[in-house]
């Protein structure tokens, strides 16, 4: 929760902020927010000015505000650590955007514009800084998603991290700015809206878990990780699904399903990942929470088999080493380590190594060589007038990142549609 609640307090750590001139900060945030403006915006009380510095440049700023991961984008890069510790720039965000959706809404400057329509596959972060971007631009957008509006951050991210409110409080500043179509649109779909539209965005993310490749792992008691966030975002007061259990794989969500378990009152949780703590794709104060909260960790090893007859009982597990061979990101390879094998009980197994893109329209697209959709600098997939972004892209990243995309996307469209010959490459 944002502990900067009153305006005292949020200009307090403003005052920290040493107001560089070549602003790093706002260099290394993907959406690019003007940080050093909206803190002075904040310090000189016009927190209305601050909130649209911010939400002009990041359509999800309320979501942001809380969940970023700034420990890896502005606050990395913060002058004043060089003296004591970084400035809160996601805490101050969130707390300009928060206290101006309780002071009545900003009405961001829509241009009369060229008037193209667009259709956008997916209400998540990329689709909606795309439609919310394109709208602003003076087309007529409308957003197709199987679900309510808001993607991952809706459906997966835990409350406990982020509320509902902020995310409403997003999409209530978004909505009016485009039409929502409840639908799930596959081949016939998209060949569809996309004679429908002038240009057509997808941004249907991945959504589906990558699975287990060992003997066991479709015994009941075994859940895919987006299955088992999802169930336990929409039923707080569910039972966990087994009072011992296992998570397997070493990213921010693993650690994410670790905390869920604990939070819904498993005994005895244990995270599982082949390499070592320094290979984790993590943000280091997750695990530092999972610690807390006491979530063990079982380093440097792997499931081999998962054991039961009628449900999960155990996991047979090995250990491994890390090798001198590095796969394509750099990452050491683990080995096995010989006769090092031993069986741990357990009532019930997270898979969580990962999530892949799922949508049936996806043979349609020309794809990279880890199966995410290609699209080259302008965002322009290999059909005509379908442009595409967020993970669908380039798989796991973060809201920031998608919501760049999706802006960045949106100016390719508008320059697309202005161009003067919608329906064929420019
Ligand atoms: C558990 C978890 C926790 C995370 N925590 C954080 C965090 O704390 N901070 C952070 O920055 N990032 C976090 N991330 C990553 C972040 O949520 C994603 O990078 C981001 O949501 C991707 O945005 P997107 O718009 O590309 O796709 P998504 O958010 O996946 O949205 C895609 C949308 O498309 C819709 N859709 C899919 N197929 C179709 C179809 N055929 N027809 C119609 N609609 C369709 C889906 O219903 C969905 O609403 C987390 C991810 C997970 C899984
Ligand atoms: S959106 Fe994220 S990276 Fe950008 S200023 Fe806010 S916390 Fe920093």
């Amino acid at each position: 929760m944002n502990p900067l609640l009153h305006l005292r307090t949020a200009q307090r750590e403003a005052e920290r902020c040493l107001q560089c001139h070549d602003a790093p900060c706002t260099e290394a945030c993907p959406a690019h927010i003007d940080v050093p403006a909206f803190i002075r915006s904040i310090l000189s009380g016009n927190v209305t000015g601050a909130a649209e510095v911010v939400r002009s440049a990041n359509a999800l700023a309320s979501v942001c505000g809380a969940v970023c991961p700034q420990e890896i984008f502005c606050q990395d890069v913060c002058t004043r650590a060089q003296q004591d510790r970084p400035v809160e720039i996601r805490d101050l965000h969130g707390f300009a955007t928060g206290w101006q959706s309780e002071h009545g809404p900003l009405r961001p400057h829509v241009s009369s514009g060229p008037g193209g329509q667009v259709g956008v596959v997916g209400a998540g972060p990329a689709g909606l800084a795309c439609a919310f971007t394109l709208a602003l631009f003076g087309h007529r957008v409308t957003v197709y998603d199987r679900q309510i509006p808001g993607g991952v951050p809706r459906a997966s991210i835990p409350s406990f991290r982020l509320r509902d409110a902020d995310l409403n409080e997003d999409l209530s500043f978004l909505s009016p700015h485009f039409v929502f179509k409840g639908e799930e649109l596959d081949a016939a779909g998209l060949r569809r809206i996309k004679n429908e539209h002038d240009a057509v965005f997808i941004a249907a993310g991945l959504g589906a878990d990558r699975p287990l490749p060992i003997s066991g792992a479709s015994l009941p008691g075994v859940l895919p990780v987006l299955r088992f966030l999802e169930s336990a975002k929409l039923h707080m007061d569910m039972p966990p699904p087994g009072d011992r259990m296992i998570i397997v794989g070493g990213g921010n969500v693993s650690l994410d399903a670790a905390a869920t378990a604990k939070r819904l009152g498993a005994s005895d949780v244990t995270l599982m990942y082949r390499r070592s703590e320094q290979e984790m794709r993590i943000w280091k104060s997750e695990l530092e929470e999972a610690r807390r909260q006491g979530v063990q960790m079982a380093f440097l090893t792997r499931p081999v088999e998962i054991l039961g007859t009628a449900r999960v009982e155990g996991v047979r597990c090995r250990r491994t080493r890390l090798s001198d061979r590095c796969d394509p990101d750099g990452r050491r390879i683990p080995e096995d380590i010989l006769h090092s094998e031993f069986m741990i009980d357990a009532d019930a197994i997270i898979v969580a190594i990962g999530q892949i893109p799922t949508a049936e329209f996806l043979p349609l697209f020309e794809r990279t060589s880890r199966g995410y959709v290609k699209v080259d600098l302008d965002y322009q997939t290999s059909i005509p007038s379908v442009f595409a972004g967020g993970d669908i892209i380039g798989g796991e990243g973060t809201i920031v990142q998608s919501v760049a995309q999706g802006k960045a996307a949106a100016g390719a469209i508008h320059r697309y549609i202005s161009s003067g010959n919608p329906g064929g490459r420019p």
